[in-house]
């Protein structure tokens, strides 16, 4: 199990303390997979370098935990955190190049994977190298091990990236926006290829994205983040099929039908609040359809509800429920 556990983690920008993450719980088994979504900006991809240990340097956890079983990897000394980093837990981000290095062959670094995380040298090392290119989908992977990154095309290079990480065989592994810089047939293909490997190697796998069309079909779970919280867990079926907060709501009325690229965010009115800003309500108040008065002066919890979790004062237990307010007429 990897859970998260009340992490906060502030960064330190021009414009002021910006609290990036405030609060953030979440539990990956084994096995599944779980999607963190939201819109840019609302604190995934810090989460992923918050458990990988990879903040900027204006960036600081200033509470919670990461624990890996019962190892809270927050505490670990560099020298295991970097065993943990790879061995255990595996990282896929958005550009695969920013990854691989442009003058090594791809399978040198396949290899070195392999090599610092199994127990596997030299030609045992570079068979299963190639046949982690065959399984990730590169065709003639004897050939394509020598070749060096600029040869290949962007989706070869996260296959390249894929097998990379996966070759040394985490318990999990974290894809941040792994296909948003793909182009859509491809981004199928990768995210087929990660959804068979997944559940092949029997990972956890957190999936960020912002594009509620990539979580559909693929994700187990689903937490949606708003303003550095999370406002809504649920198992991907209930999500789909009923999500409750209204920021959740509003996000599938306005996802486009399967198959199509999603820029589903922009279709709620309004803008999220800076993460410099002391919120004294809702976090979502400003733009919720819903929203009574104390919304904007009584900071709502996540709570239990359908089985899942979610954050708003209204839906708590004893609350009003969600009632679309009709204008009063005398
Ligand atoms: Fe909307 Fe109020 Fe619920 Fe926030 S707490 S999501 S403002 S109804
Ligand atoms: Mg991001």
């Amino acid at each position: 199990m990897l859970t998260i556990d009340n992490l906060k983690v502030a960064l330190d920008a021009e414009s002021g303390i910006v609290r990036a993450i405030d609060g953030l719980a979440l539990a990956i088994r084994r096995g599944e997979t779980f999607a963190l979504v939201g819109e840019s900006g609302c604190g995934k991809s810090m989460t992923a370098l918050a458990l990988m240990r990879l903040l900027p340097d204006n960036g600081q956890v200033t509470s919670g935990r990461v624990m890996i079983d019962q190892t809270d990897v927050l505490e670990l000394p560099e020298a295991q955190m970097r065993g943990v980093r790879g061995g255990r837990i595996g990282m896929i981000f958005q550009e695969p190049s920013t990854s691989l290095n442009p003058v090594m062959k791809v399978g040198q670094q396949i290899v070195e994977a392999i090599e610092a995380h199994t127990a596997l040298r030299g030609d045992a090392a570079r068979a299963k190298a190639i046949e982690w290119l065959r399984r990730v989908g590169i065709p003639e992977p004897e050939r394509r091990i020598d070749d060096y990154p600029f040869r290949m095309s962007g989706g070869q290079k996260q296959r390249v990236m894929i097998a990379m990480t996966l070759a040394s065989e985490p318990d999990y592994l974290v894809a941040d926006e792994p296909t948003t810089a793909l182009d859509v047939t491809i981004q199928k293909q990768i995210l087929d290829l990660l959804k068979d490997l997944q559940r092949e190697q029997g990972m956890g796998l957190l999936l960020i994205t912002h594009d509620l069309a990539v979580v559909k079909g693929m994700a187990h779970r689903v937490a949606l983040m708003y303003a550095g919280q999370i406002i809504e867990v649920a198992e991907a079926d209930q999500f789909f099929a009923a999500p409750q907060h209204p920021y959740a709501r509003a996000l599938l009325k306005a996802l486009p039908d399967a198959g199509r690229r999603s820029e589903t965010l922009a279709a709620i009115p309004g803008t999220v609040p800076p993460l410099t800003m002391q919120f004294d309500g809702c976090r979502f108040a400003p733009r919720c359809p819903y929203a009574l008065d104390y919304c904007h002066t009584t900071p709502p919890e996540l709570t239990p509800l359908h089985g899942g979790q979610v954050r708003c004062l209204l839906l708590e237990p004893g609350g009003p429920g969600l009632v679309e307010r009709v204008p009063l007429v005398i």
